[in-house]
């Protein structure tokens, strides 16, 4: 049965990444360049792919949270085999009121967040492209409660439940665009094809922490990010108002020290590309499989725990 289901997503994520493929080959779409870092492959990572226990307990996993997880590579499917649906000659253009009522559409379906970048080809990973340069960033939280008793099972159903629910949101607020004759693309949570919480600090929704992910204002590390990649020009240029939150990361580490497989790094490791990474992934991995998820850097991270501008007040009164 394990060994059925693992041919079965080794099988339908080849027929993706042949779609991924054709976006690469077209003559206009942004491509990746020397300096993007390779996507994580969970199914196709040195880890499962050679060590038939992990194997095992990765795929049981996803069996427990089999609907869930069947209907988010339902959603990255939708994302690829729509694309032809976009017009010939996009519009670029929006006024205000149009934005503003994209927005509200895009809370009335349950996001958390929206913020605006452009993507630079090193943050599209290796041999990946997409259509668009202007992107639309969209967040959604993570139940505090739930996160915060794990990990177990319903801490990962929740990962994969948010997974599928916002992979649905960026499609539909996809097509929505595309009916009102913009380009669009949409990057549901899961497989992303550029690196996510780069974009999101770039839209100025948070800054990275150590850990590696967005850590935003109202729910801290607790939440999936989604995007879409679009015609419509919206780029916001405003100064990113939570970079301070990376100083505040040198005098916490609190992430580091629980980390059960110590795969954060105690200082950021800028790579020739530019771009900073903090985590082992490799070591990362082993624990995600063994331990539900694992997700523990989410739920230590104090900004996953505390108000936001009580931490601000109290990091500035000692800096
Ligand atoms: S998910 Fe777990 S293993 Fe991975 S970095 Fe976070 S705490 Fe460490
Ligand atoms: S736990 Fe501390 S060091 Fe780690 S990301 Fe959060 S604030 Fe930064």
């Amino acid at each position: 049965m394990v060994n059925k289901f693992y041919k079965f997503i080794i099988e339908k994520s080849n027929g993706r990444f042949i779609r991924e493929q054709e976006i690469a080959d077209k003559r206009n779409s942004i491509k990746a360049n020397v300096d993007s870092p390779p996507r994580i492959e969970l199914m196709l990572q040195k880890g499962v792919k050679e060590n038939e226990a992990n194997r095992k307990k990765l795929i049981s996993g996803i069996l427990h949270n089999f609907p869930n997880f069947i209907m988010a590579f339902k959603g990255v499917n939708k994302s690829i085999v729509t694309l032809n649906q976009n017009p010939l000659l996009p519009k670029k253009r929006a006024t205000e009121a149009f934005i503003k009522n994209f927005e509200q559409y895009a809370f009335s379906l349950g996001i958390s967040a929206i913020g605006y970048t452009t993507i630079q080809p090193k943050l599209i990973f290796k041999d990946k492209a997409v259509l668009y340069r202007n992107v639309i960033v969209i967040t959604k939280e993570m139940d505090k409660s739930i996160l915060e008793k794990g990990p177990n099972n319903k801490s990962f159903k929740l990962v994969w439940q948010t997974y599928d629910s916002l992979g649905k949101i960026a499609n539909i607020l996809t097509e929505y665009l595309r009916k009102q004759g913009y380009g669009a693309q949409s990057g549901p949570a899961m497989s992303g094809l550029s690196i996510y919480p780069l974009l999101g600090e770039q839209a100025s929704l948070g800054a990275i922490g150590k850990h590696g992910l967005l850590i935003s204002p109202k729910y801290g590390a607790r939440q999936r990010i989604a995007v879409i990649y679009t015609s419509l020009d919206c780029n916001q240029t405003f100064e990113n108002p939570h970079l301070w939150i990376k100083e505040f990361c040198n005098s916490c580490n609190k992430c580091i020290r629980n980390c059960p497989s110590q795969a954060i790094y105690q200082q950021r490791l800028k790579q020739s590309n530019g771009l900073e990474t903090s985590i082992d992934s490799d070591k990362c991995l082993e624990s995600f499989i063994n331990n539900h998820g694992c997700s523990i850097c989410i739920t230590e991270c104090p900004f996953s725990l505390t108000d936001y501008d009580k931490l601000k007040t109290a990091f500035l009164r000692k800096n």
